[in-house]
């Protein structure tokens, strides 16, 4: 496990001990994944990886473990329209997505135009901009690779 992951598992820890509830191994496990994966998983994904580790593990247990990560600001959720959701761990403040198509593929890109487009918003509107939500969507170079074959559009999960 990376320092960073490590720090953002002992956030998350803190923040949920803190909750008044037991930090119980399948809660860690949970916490874990979110701290550490990059590729955004949805409570299923997550489910999914554990299920193995924790025979006795169920969906609903992680379903609210997310959302109490969640709610304790320790986690973004990246809701999409078909009521599916994924998860960033890794950087709880608001930041910019890219989400495959194809795949379901979400990476956070580097926008140096951030900051200008917060202001830019900000000026035009007069508004005080207190958070975002910036998604983009399309194919990632690895489905664009393989566009010759006929790929169906995945339900995004
Ligand atoms: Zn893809
Ligand atoms: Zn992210």
């Amino acid at each position: 496990m990376s320092a960073t992951a490590r720090k953002r598992l002992d956030a998350m820890a803190a923040k949920v001990k803190a909750s008044g509830l037991k930090l119980t191994p399948q809660r860690l496990a949970i916490m874990r994944l979110l701290a550490e994966s990059e590729d955004h998983p949805g409570a299923d994904g997550i489910w999914r990886r554990l299920k193995r580790r924790f025979p006795g593990i169920s969906q609903a247990t992680v379903y609210r473990t997310v959302q109490l990560v969640k709610s304790l600001g320790e986690a973004c959720e990246i809701a999409f329209a078909d009521g599916g959701s994924r998860y960033d761990g890794r950087k709880p403040y608001p930041h910019p997505h890219i989400v495959c198509l194809a795949c379901g593929r979400i990476i956070d890109p580097e926008l140096r135009s951030l900051g200008d487009m917060t202001r830019e918003a900000a000026t035009a509107s007069g508004f005080e901009i207190k958070t975002f939500r910036l998604d983009f969507f399309g194919t990632c170079p690895e489905c664009s690779k393989n566009k010759t074959k006929t790929m169906p559009t995945r339900r995004i999960k």
